[in-house]
């Protein structure tokens, strides 16, 4: 194994977890394609066993394309789905294949049509969803009718419209955030059918929620919310895509780290000084937005509150001070410390070598196994 911390990730809980969205999202007949959010967990195995199930990526950049490419997915299943891009970035992701891009500007739609010409073309609006656990705030979307202009544009420019997209915010609770998505691509794509164009999708994103310290609604919950929706707003031949991030790959991870020093604050507040934090894995917990579970070889003992903070001299990186975290009152220097459901947006969110302190490293489960 490598030097503490590391992150391990199970391929085959990958597997497992796409094929328990698939089956709950094939039930109502409709066709729902589930598209992985590469930046979720950018690693060529996890993308390798995606694939193989079929899955389609949504890539953000011309790296995630060539990460994706290299892992043998064909480009045909690429959406470059970051309504942020160069136009340079499009043309090559264009040079490599790839024939889907969203936009959520007229200016981009008008870089799409010069630099991917005849590509298909999703347009992302921003649904009236409540605040999930780590919201996009207005980073993303345009209004639902411009959305529709634009889209009407894309045909006139001679693109493919694929149809209207939203994303209800990543780690999002209530299962009605996507049924009010739904509805409102509904009154788009029923508009622009009124004026003869065709939808052949509506992406209703990522967002799907996973249980980290506390329940959140089964995706079953969701998955069926989303699909009564779909039948209610949409023609029965578009079809839905799914972009999960986090839901397909979190519960595979397991980031192993070891306790530094252990002590008590001049305000009598215990802290535990883990060596994983804020820059080396756990970027999700700022402002404790997500809040990991613990497990150690002390479980047990008696447990007390602590205040659990990452190795480096910045004063930011304190994983929760806020949160209720309960640790066993033995715990000491040396001891390790596993952080459960890290699959996702631990890596990938790890910073070169920020205070000195390296990236996370990854250890794919699977090679010894076979
Ligand atoms: C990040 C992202 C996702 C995945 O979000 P999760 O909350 O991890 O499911 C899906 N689509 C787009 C466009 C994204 O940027």
């Amino acid at each position: 194994m490598p030097e503490s911390p590391y992150l391990v990730l199970d391929p085959e809980r990958v597997r497992e977890n796409y094929r328990a969205l698939d089956s709950v999202l094939s039930r109502a007949g409709r066709r729902a394609r589930i598209r992985f959010a590469v930046k979720a967990c950018p690693v060529p195995q996890i993308v390798s066993v995606l694939a193989a199930e079929g899955a389609e990526f949504d890539v953000a950049s011309v790296g995630e394309i060539g990460l994706c490419l290299a892992a043998g997915v064909p480009a045909a299943r690429l959406c470059y789905g970051n309504p942020i891009k160069k136009a340079a970035d499009i043309a090559r992701a264009h040079e490599l294949g790839v024939r889907r891009f969203a936009f959520d500007t007229e200016d981009d739609l008008a870089r799409i049509a010069q630099h991917a010409p005849g590509a298909q073309v999703e347009c992302r609006f921003l649904a009236d969803a409540p605040e999930s656990r780590t919201p996009f705030g207005m980073k993303f979307g345009c209004a639902p009718g411009e959305a529709l202009r634009l889209l009407a544009r894309a045909a006139d420019l001679g693109l493919a419209v694929g149809g209207p997209c939203f994303h209800v915010g990543s780690q999002q609770l209530d299962p009605q955030a996507w049924r009010i998505g739904i509805e409102q691509a509904g009154a788009i794509v029923a508009a622009l059918a009124d004026k003869g164009i065709g939808v052949a999708v509506v992406n209703i994103g990522g967002g799907l929620p996973v249980s980290y310290a506390d329940p959140v609604p089964p995706l079953e919950t969701i998955a069926q919310t989303s699909l009564a929706a779909a039948a209610q707003f949409l023609p029965a031949a578009t079809d839905l895509v799914v972009e999960p991030g986090r839901a397909l790959v979190a519960t595979a991870g397991v980031i192993h780290a070891e306790v530094v020093g252990v002590r008590t604050a001049p305000d009598g507040r215990r802290w535990v000084y883990l060596d994983i934090g804020r820059y080396n894995g756990m970027a999700e917990t700022e402002n404790e937005y997500i809040a990991y579970r613990f497990t150690t070889d002390r479980d047990g003992d008696p447990v007390d509150e602590a205040v659990v903070a990452g190795p480096t001299c910045d004063g930011d990186d304190v994983l929760y001070q806020r949160t209720r975290v309960l640790l066993p009152t033995t715990l000491r220097a040396g001891d390790q410390v596993r952080v459960l459901g890290t699959g996702a947006y631990t890596a990938s969110y790890s910073s070169v070598s920020f205070n000195g302190f390296p990236p996370l490293t990854v250890h794919v489960l699977g090679a010894e196994r076979e």
